[in-house]
């Protein structure tokens, strides 16, 4: 290849890295200014840039260019500042970029099928350049976090996800594609903007959103062999149910808005029980919101009690109550609920406001799983403080603008007794002369080291036992300096070994239950967690 081309192909790109002897080897003398700098400097100066910039969209653009660019460079930067950037390249920046995907559209970062390709996905997928993919994270676009239907926009999220998934879980990139299926939207402000980049027309939906579906995941399958890793994201809930319980059986599927926040918020609890002892079979949850998020966690919780008590998961999910738009889920209502809100269905007379359920129902946990802001008041948090010595509050509806209560207001009402989390982020609050940092429940930390565990052990099926090992794996991340400052989970400075962790985890439970094909099996499964991760330190080309 000539030095043009090098510069040029974002996997082989240095910039101002190519050695003296790069530079004679392949046809590069002239084409850069004269000065070597090393990789460690050109972190340092990309830094600094993003820096500059005072808007969060600009500093996500300029991240985006740089992995079109550079993309060793780009994971890098991204490696040794992920607190600060994972805010700009996910949650919440990336969700402003999908709502402006079609102004800052700049070359494809992923694959688009969309209605038009109807009948020819095999193809369309043989047109990507990279043949040997392991993980495709997927979304329709319909319930992008908590901004709704985004349409052919929701590309974004794919992009930043597998993003994570190298940076975090250390999975190759060029093993990821980021996939948008299009079958229109519903939101008329798309519909309207001459800029839109997808179908204009409403959402299709009934045969023919799932005849498209079910021809995307064949020819997957068909490209990509039964190991394919396929994550569902930021469907809407009438869909994403059906489509996991559906391809579970025949393909490695996981969604991460169902299980992976599951997952992550299982691991919380079980760690807050270093901070309020006992054991989670002695508490009784509540939550607000009964949709993926909510029904997924509330699951998930039953099968740890249930694994761990010997007692059916029929008769743990009694002592988890949800609420949801109409109010507390019981009995009466059982008829007219969308099918995952059956099991949580109880005998109660019916009650509509969340501080009568709290009241009545005396939860030791209360979870915000709504995307309605605001929504713990006062006397909510102050009667779950004075049912409780310690009270556990996760505020997990993001943005940051629809979290059920702030930090600040966590720690205040309670006296500084409760134990928070949320799922946007929240700056240290000081109460009583004490600082109190509030730890974010955030998916990151789970889904990347998940799917690598999955694919280092070429796991074929996600079962839910190693969402449960996962969140096990993570809680034990938790340290005493950790707990001393009241944190449920551990800081993400760490997060690859944590993410190695996470996967011998999976992985040795993947084997215990015969689902891994990958034999045989390593002896140090955290050893060879870590010899599989991708790392962005340049090559040398000789
Ligand atoms: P979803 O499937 O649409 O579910 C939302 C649920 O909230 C529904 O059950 C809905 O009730 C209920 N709800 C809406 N308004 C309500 C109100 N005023 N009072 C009580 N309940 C109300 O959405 P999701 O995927 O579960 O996500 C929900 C939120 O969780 C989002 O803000 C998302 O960002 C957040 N989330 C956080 C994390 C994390 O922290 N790691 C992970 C995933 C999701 P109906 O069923 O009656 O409509
Ligand atoms: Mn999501």
């Amino acid at each position: 290849a000539s030095g043009y081309t090098l510069l040029r192909d974002p996997h082989y790109n240095k910039g101002l890295a190519f050695t003296e002897e790069e530079r004679d080897a392949h046809y590069l003398r002239g084409l850069l200014p004269p000065t070597v700098i090393s990789q460690d400097t050109q972190v340092k100066k990309q830094i600094q840039l993003i820096r500059q910039y005072q808007v969060p969209l600009q500093k996500y653009t300029a991240m985006m260019a740089l992995q079109l660019r550079n993309e060793r460079l780009f994971y890098k930067v991204l490696i040794d500042h992920v607190e600060e950037l994972l805010p700009v390249v996910y949650t919440p920046t990336v969700g402003e970029a999908c709502q402006k995907y079609g102004s800052i559209f700049m070359r494809p970062h992923g694959l688009y099928i969309s209605l038009k390709e109807k009948g020819k996905i095999l193809e369309v997928l043989r047109n990507w350049p990279e043949r040997r993919i392991q993980v495709i994270v997927v979304t329709d676009g319909e319930r992008i976090l908590g901004l709704g239907d985004l349409g052919c926009q929701g590309m974004g999220i794919p992009v930043g996800k597998l993003a994570l998934y190298t940076a975090l879980g250390g999975v190759r990139p060029s093993s990821c594609l980021p996939i948008t299926i299009d079958v229109g939207t519903n939101n008329e402000k798309l519909l309207n903007d001459e800029l839109y980049i997808g179908l204009k027309h409403r959402r299709a939906t009934g045969k023919e959103y799932a005849e498209l579906l079910n021809e995307f995941m064949i020819a997957v399958k068909k490209n990509y062999g039964e190991k394919i890793l396929v994550q569902f994201e930021d469907f809407a809930n009438h869909n994403a149910f059906d489509l996991l319980e559906k391809y579970r059986s025949t393909h490695l599927v996981f969604n991460d808005d169902i299980q992976g926040t599951a997952s992550v918020v299982l691991a919380g609890l079980v760690a807050a029980l270093k901070l309020v002892g006992g054991s989670l079979a002695d508490h009784k949850f509540l939550f607000l919101g009964a949709g993926e998020a909510g029904t997924g966690i509330a699951e998930l919780i039953a099968l740890e009690i249930s694994k761990r008590t010997s007692l059916p998961v029929d008769e743990v999910r009694k002592k988890i109550w949800l609420v949801d738009s109409k109010g507390l889920i019981v009995s009466s209502r059982k008829e007219s609920l969308q099918h995952f809100k059956k099991p949580w269905a109880h005998e109660h007379e019916p009650v509509t406001q969340l501080l009568d359920c709290v009241n009545q129902i005396k939860p030791t946990v209360l979870i915000g799983t709504s995307g309605q802001g605001k929504t713990f008041t006062k006397e909510v948090i102050e009667s779950m403080a004075s049912n409780n010595e310690k009270p556990i509050i996760l505020a997990l509806s993001n943005p940051t603008s629809q979290s059920e209560c702030t930090a600040e207001e966590a720690y205040t009402w309670t006296q500084g007794r409760a134990i928070f989390a949320s799922g946007s982020p929240f700056s240290e609050v000081e109460y009583a002369g004490k600082v109190f940092l509030p730890g974010q429940a955030n998916n990151a930390y789970i889904f990347p080291g998940f799917g690598l565990g999955l694919i280092m052990s070429g796991t074929i099926r996600v079962h839910d036992d190693l969402l449960l090992a996962a969140s096990e794996a993570l809680a034990s991340q938790v340290t005493q300096e950790n707990y001393d400052n009241g944190l449920i989970f551990p800081p993400f400075t760490n997060i690859r070994k944590i993410s190695a962790h996470i996967a011998a985890s999976v992985a040795a439970k993947a084997y215990e239950l015969g689902l891994a094909t990958r034999l045989p099996q390593p002896k140090d499964l955290v050893k060879f967690a870590e010899s599989c991760m991708y790392t962005p330190t340049y090559r040398n080309y000789r």
